[in-house]
């Protein structure tokens, strides 16, 4: 029954008996609205109870993976728990009942609580100036792009290249193309870095910046990274930071004082806004003295008590969203960053690496570790060998792990890992899930070796099984038909 849909569940008419007899004369609807705004067949929504409607979506929820059923170890991702806090926060009515288009002097307390995000996001990352506009990460990216590129134009540059490296996230090299730039790779070293000797042989007078994941989607911390900095500014270009990894970095490391122009800050991720599904999530784009005439309008600003909307802001690159970017989501990672203060914060990043690093130590030996170097917030492993030795894949043991209650980790990013699992626990699992997590896949690489189709045909104890994606992707349905 629970894997029915709603539509399906329709019993014709359902008895209703809460509204009392009418007391009022009975209008036509034909006599209140315009012919143009009535309905000619009826809509053909389901009818059932109450408590089969509830009974409906609570069981549906439970048939989905998410982070409030168990731990969802996406590298990259940041999964976090989100605290309960945040949604108490975010539909407070005075800011739930906000209209967008409501005079300056009656969201007061929406644009302090704008304006006190961009004050804390700018001191956590070291920036000059910040705007919160950017719907997600790429949006962010795609933001930071325009404003190297236009800052150069101004400068009256030709720079149309961004080097970005072999192990960066898919959107790093979209954003370039949709920000109309091209994309010039650079190579990692055999520890996983930036190959310096690399870099320094693409550096030239057509390079417009570098656009750099730090921490790397290796969950290394870019060693060399002042030089980097360096090499690039000399050569004219400005630096990049795909800033979706902070959560490493938070109260320890200031992005701004690596020489860093511009990055983005992934809400969504470091600072706790649910996430998975679509969004939506926001991604502020905080930047240096080189880029702060450059940022979106507009942005928040205060004059003696009075905040405003700032439009002054000489080369802007203009409006990136309707309207002043995800405002709830604003909510909830103001709402993180207070309860949790800078001792806090600092926490964060610090139980996120011990985290981490306890769990690497934990699966030791059962899968490679290609690049060994001490990882910061998440690692990648390889189940490359495996493969060659049992013909069981990546693929195979992220299906698998699901029959454990677990949720896969990343799988096949970063591309320049083969078979890759890419696994973040983030700071808010205890000891006892990461324990379960590692014994749970050692069990699993111990299957693979004595009964490899038992994976090959996972899983077997979800809703449904291995679901064939491709044909999901080529034959999507979307539309319920009611006939
Ligand atoms: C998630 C992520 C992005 C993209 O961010 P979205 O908010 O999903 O658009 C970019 N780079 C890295 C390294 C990421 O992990």
């Amino acid at each position: 029954m629970y894997k029915k849909l709603i539509f399906e569940l329709d019993r014709g008419e359902v008895e209703q008996n809460y509204f009392s007899e009418l007391d009022v004369p009975e209008e036509e609807l034909e006599d209140l609205l315009p012919p143009s705004a009535l309905r000619r067949e009826p809509i053909g929504l389901p009818e059932v109870a109450e408590n089969e409607v509830i009974r409906h979506f609570i069981a549906l929820s439970t048939l989905n993976y998410h982070v409030d059923k168990g731990i969802y170890p996406l590298g990259s991702c940041t999964m976090k728990y989100n605290p309960k806090v945040n949604e108490d926060t975010s539909a407070l009515p005075g800011f739930a009942g906000l209209h967008p288009l409501q005079p300056e002097e009656s969201v007061q307390g929406a644009l302090q609580l704008m304006y006190e995000l961009q004050e804390l996001l700018k001191e956590i990352v070291g920036m000059r100036a910040i705007t919160l506009q950017p719907a997600a990460g790429a949006h962010g990216e795609l933001t930071g792009c325009l404003m190297i590129r236009k800052y150069h134009k101004v400068r009256g540059q030709a720079r149309n290249t961004m080097l970005v490296p072999d192990s960066a996230h898919g959107t790093n090299p979209a954003s370039v193309t949709i920000a109309g730039m091209k994309t010039l790779e650079v190579k990692s070293d055999d520890r996983g870095l930036v190959d310096l000797d690399d870099l320094k042989a693409k550096l030239g007078p057509d390079v417009a910046g570098l656009m750099l994941t730090n921490p790397s989607t290796l969950g290394i911390f870019e060693e060399n990274i002042l030089e980097i900095s360096e090499l690039v500014h000399e050569a004219g270009g400005l630096m990049y930071m795909d800033g979706a990894n902070l959560n490493a970095l938070l109260g320890i490391v200031r992005p701004g004082d690596l020489g860093f122009d511009v990055l983005h800050i992934n809400l969504h991720k470091t600072f706790s806004v649910p996430h998975g599904g679509g969004g939506p999530g926001s991604g502020p784009v905080a930047v240096s003295e080189r880029l702060k005439d450059f940022l979106p309008v507009p942005i928040v600003s205060r004059h003696e008590d009075k905040y405003f909307w700032d439009y002054e802001i000489p080369h802007s690159i203009g409006k990136m969203l309707t309207f002043w970017g995800n405002f709830a989501a604003l909510v909830r990672a103001y709402t993180y960053i207070r309860m949790h203060g800078a001792e806090g914060l600092r926490r964060i990043a610090e139980t996120a690496i011990l985290n981490a690093n306890y769990l690497l130590k934990r699966l030791e030996g059962a899968l490679e570790l290609p690049f060994p170097t001490r990882p910061m917030h998440e690692f990648v492993l390889s189940a490359h060998s495996l493969m060659k030795e049992t013909g069981v894949k990546t693929l195979d043991i992220a299906k698998r792990l699901l029959d454990f209650g677990v949720h896969a980790p990343t799988i096949y990013f970063p591309l320049v890992v083969k078979e890759a699992l890419m696994i973040e626990p983030t700071e808010s699992e205890s000891k006892a899930m990461l324990d379960y997590f590692a014994t749970t896949l050692r069990h699993i690489v111990q299957e693979a070796k004595e009964d490899p189709q038992l994976l090959k045909e996972a899983p077997h104890a979800t809703p449904v099984g291995r679901l064939n994606e491709l044909k999901a992707n080529k034959e999507l349905v979307v539309r319920w038909h009611n006939k």
